[in-house]
């Protein structure tokens, strides 16, 4: 995958989406301590207040926003399915994945498109669904969204495979190129929630409005839900563009950077 300095330059994400260290070897990841549920809500509040400017919207305050209504429910066709996805552990999970016919995705797919990154990244950012090259690689975000979602990632100093999980609220690849409809959100839902469980990211960054449908269950516009910090059962969620979005409108990217920022100091008022 292309992402020097002249691939950058020509996306016009330079400096923006600078890659740190490019060619040089990624540092290693840091262990980081695991606080009480008590701890990280005190500090998501401590972070409201310490944010620093260039994360927060133009003369506004962060703040830790209210759910806006529970996210949607999964309604599962199969109680038993669901009883064993809620049981499941990491490997048992992937397996019913890869054999999941819980919606109509599954007739056309290549792939089942689980995720990418270590079991227990602090980092989790969540996409919409596979695309063609997704669904033929198996991997999330393969595709030129998925190379500028790593551009994002380098210049924030992360990195997909080392501190940062990427999946999909959809699993399965919609045809045409269509945005995937609530019911195959639903669908997927017992699976992605499992797949956060085992995870225990400490932040959450929902990438676009099917994202953040599913975890902040509003369909507010996105100039409502930046600049603050969302819960996911008790995760902190920041929203931002999908990169696909940032792709058709370049300007956005640096609102895309103000967002990664936000991620980046809730998450240093957390540990
Ligand atoms: N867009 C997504 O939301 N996810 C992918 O995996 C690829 C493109």
């Amino acid at each position: 995958m292309r992402l020097d300095k002249d691939y950058l330059m020509e996306m016009e994400l330079w400096p923006h989406f600078e890659m740190r260290g490019l060619g040089q070897a990624a540092p290693a990841p840091v262990e980081l301590p695991i606080a009480t549920q008590a701890e990280r809500v005190a500090r998501v509040a401590r972070v409201t207040a310490a944010a620093p400017a260039q994360s927060v919207p133009r003369n506004q305050p962060i703040r830790v926003a209210a759910p806006i209504r529970p996210p949607a429910s999964p309604r599962p066709a199969d109680p038993a399915l669901l009883a064993r996805i809620a049981g499941a552990d990491w490997n048992a999970l992937q397996q019913i994945a890869s054999g999941c016919q819980a919606c109509a995705l599954c007739g056309e797919r290549k792939n089942v498109v689980f995720g990418v990154g270590p079991q227990a990244a602090h980092w989790l950012f969540i996409g919409e669904s596979p695309g063609a090259e997704e669904d033929q690689s198996g991997e999330p975000f393969v595709g030129q969204a998925g190379k500028l979602l790593d551009a994002m990632l380098g210049a924030a100093g992360l990195a997909r495979g080392r501190e940062v999980y990427l999946a999909n609220v959809v699993k399965c690849r919609p045809p045409g190129r269509r945005t995937p409809l609530p019911e195959e959100a639903l669908a997927c839902a017992p699976l992605l929630d499992r797949q956060i469980d085992l995870i225990q990211p400490k932040i959450i960054v929902a990438l676009g409005k099917t994202a953040i449908a599913r975890l902040i269950g509003s369909d507010a516009p996105m100039v409502a839900l930046r600049g603050r910090v969302h819960q996911y059962r008790d995760i902190p969620v920041i929203a931002t563009y999908h990169p696909a979005y940032l792709l058709r409108n370049l300007p956005e990217k640096l609102k895309a950077w103000e967002d990664l920022q936000l991620a980046k100091s809730t998450l240093a008022g957390l540990l």
